[in-house]
């Protein structure tokens, strides 16, 4: 049976790479059917921030990872927390003193202090001066209430082990240091309670970054000296961002809660950092945690570094909006659209499912909406469009024909008002873009709208929709007593070239 844990430090805000982590060390466990558990790693009181912890709860909470186990009533599991668990870490390193996998270690802060010093980079390792104490000369000192630290032996060699991603993967042992595993105030070290609570939790697999591959073989030097099985390790690629470099919280790259604030969803993030790394070897990209659960598979993890591209996770959140029901994203889209829109009588549903389609970040909706309010100054170059088959003229003598048909707007639905503009357009030989696209140009003021002209008369309601067609009208010049429509002269040789333009094949 399968289990996993995710076992952060709460060292600050949670990051994508740190959610990607636990995503994993979820799916792995689930997939299979295993279980999978949160560990706080917070024994190291130095690198502690208040605060990191509820971010961390939160974060998971949100993102839909929950543990199968740990302190707490009935289903809903607590975290284990190593500092308020009962396991005296100290046994475990005595152990290890005895099996000589560890040793006493009394130098005291000045004398470590100058050996750094001394040093030609300033970071020399711990020389083991204290190895060389006899049994005796430990013993005596321990008595006499020395403080002391205990130190992992690395001993000569070279440590080799197997990643599930990476292979085989050899270290040099002379590359590590005598770490400590106990400090001076008796508490564990985490990497020390790591391997304590890896064992004791009978963790099966660890999956975690990739800056871990090379600190691997001394958690696996520990494991052997106590006679302990080896658990299995996953480890995942680097997250690079648009500059190739490592995200880091200073390069300005976002955390979790930044994103959420931002307005993606965690369905999206969830799924976007699945994929970061990992493919589930088809062309899916759209997956949900239960899908995921259900294809991941770890042969689909790969180890060069994935890029964090904004632009894809952009249009990640857009489908997962598409994806979800009207009703649910009216409620997240109420507030930005009550924000955005003021004028009176407007369904804010309608605007809603309007948007829905069109946004990648709910902050796009006053961008798209701004129009309804306030008219927007505009061109008359935007009555121009090629594919439409429209330009200034045309859309003046559209705007023209439907005033002069204003008589035939009796109903004031979509449907109704969609089908007079198409019959205006057909009495006048007219493409039926060629009606549509200036009557929306003329009612919007810009160049892209989230709904086509029918929608938006519906929407700003018959005495708004003339006064805005009179508007653009009055841009157009078409307003004048003198103004001759060209569609009144179809039958006039002279003007059969603006006719042709006019009927020219367009789709609308
Ligand atoms: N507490 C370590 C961290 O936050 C965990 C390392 C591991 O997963 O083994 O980085």
């Amino acid at each position: 049976m399968i289990r996993t844990r995710y076992a952060p430090s709460p060292t600050g805000s949670m990051h994508i790479g740190n959610l990607r982590t636990a995503l994993f060390e979820y799916l792995v466990a689930k997939s299979q059917g295993g279980t999978f558990i949160m560990r706080l790693e917070d024994t190291d009181t130095a690198r502690y921030v208040p605060g990191a912890e509820q971010i961390i709860y939160d974060t998971l909470k949100t993102a839909g990872l929950k543990y199968d186990e740990g302190p707490g009533v009935g289903g809903d599991y607590g975290p284990y927390v190593q500092s308020r668990r009962k396991t005296d870490y100290l046994v475990y390193a005595e152990e290890l003193v005895k099996r000589g996998g560890a040793y006493y270690c009394f130098c005291d802060k000045e004398r470590l202090a100058k050996l750094h010093e001394t040093s030609a980079d300033g970071a020399a390792k711990y020389d083991r001066f204290c190895l060389s104490f006899s049994k005796e000369e430990v013993a005596a000192n321990l008595a006499a209430g020395k403080k002391y630290v205990i130190r992992q032996l690395i001993p000569e060699g070279q440590t080799t082990f197997t990643d599930l991603v990476y292979g085989d993967i050899t270290v040099d042992n002379s590359e590590m240091e005598d770490q400590i595993l106990i400090k001076s105030d008796l508490l564990p070290t985490y990497n020390f309670a790591n391997v304590v609570d890896d064992h004791l939790m009978k963790i099966t697999h660890v999956v975690r970054g990739s800056e871990y591959l090379s600190s691997t073989p001394k958690y696996n030097l520990l494991y052997e000296a106590l006679g302990w099985e080896i658990p299995q390790y996953i480890h995942l690629p680097l997250i690079v961002n648009e500059n190739g470099e490592k995200l880091a919280k200073r390069k300005g790259d976002m955390s979790f809660e930044q994103l959420v604030k931002i307005g993606f969803l965690p369905e999206a993030i969830i799924n976007f950092i699945a994929l970061l790394g990992w493919s589930p070897q088809d062309n899916r990209e759209i997956l949900s945690l239960q899908e995921l659960t259900e294809c991941f598979n770890i042969k689909g993890l790969s180890k060069s570094p994935s890029k964090f591209d904004i632009k894809k996770l952009l249009w990640m959140n857009g489908e997962y909006f598409k994806k979800m029901p009207d009703g649910e994203f009216f409620e997240m889209a109420k507030s930005h659209i009550a924000n955005a829109v003021k004028r009176k009588g407007i369904d804010a549903k309608k605007l809603a499912e309007m948007v829905k389609t069109r946004i990648e970040l709910l902050s796009d909706i006053p961008g798209l909406l701004d129009f309804i309010d306030e008219l927007p100054n505009y061109d008359i170059s935007l009555f121009t469009h090629k594919k439409m088959k429209t330009d200034s003229q045309i859309a003046g003598d559209a705007l023209n024909a439907v005033m002069d048909n204003i008589r035939k707007f009796t109903s004031w639905d979509n449907t109704s008002l969609y089908e007079t503009l198409v019959e205006i357009a057909q009495d006048i030989g007219y493409k039926n873009s060629q009606v549509l696209w200036p009557v929306r140009t003329a009612l919007s003021g810009k160049p892209t709208s989230p709904c086509g002209a029918s929608e938006l008369m519906e929407l700003l309601g018959r005495e708004e929709t003339f006064a805005r067609i009179i508007n653009a009208m009055n841009l157009l010049g078409v307003n004048s007593i003198n103004y001759v429509p060209s569609y009144k002269r179809v039958n006039d040789a002279a003007s059969k070239d603006s006719v042709n333009v006019a009927t020219g094949g367009a789709n609308e």
